[in-house]
């Protein structure tokens, strides 16, 4: 589903000083992955223009939307500096986690416990 990624050389906007470490690579990938859901959303409104197609888009559209609030989330955390702490445990998501995941809650023992 997903087409691979394009790296559209966009231009260094702000860049805060006093992030830490690896938080600008983090404020990327979800600035990334953010316009990658945007554009699925976009995809699915478009896809979804006969009345017909709308209880096959409505799962996927709530699936994109749900992503696009942990994205959220994630900046917030950025902003807080609580960003790639786990919200279950408290202890750092491990960063290869991240890269896949950029907007993860959780560490993968309490996401599987969370289910
Ligand atoms: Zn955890």
């Amino acid at each position: 589903m997903a087409e691979g990624t394009t790296f559209a050389m966009s231009p260094e906007t702000s860049r805060p000083a006093a992030e830490p470490a690896g938080a600008q690579d983090a404020r990327q990938r979800l600035e990334d992955e953010r316009d990658t859901r945007l554009a699925q959303l976009r995809a699915l409104d478009s896809a979804a223009d006969g009345a017909d197609a709308d209880h096959l888009v409505g799962p996927q559209r709530s699936a994109v939307q749900r992503a696009l609030q942990d994205i959220e989330a994630a900046f917030t955390r950025l902003d807080s500096g609580t960003y790639g702490t786990c919200q279950g445990c408290a202890a750092p998501i491990p960063a290869a986690r991240l890269d896949i995941l950029p907007h993860a809650r959780y560490c993968v023992p309490c996401q599987q416990r969370a289910g």
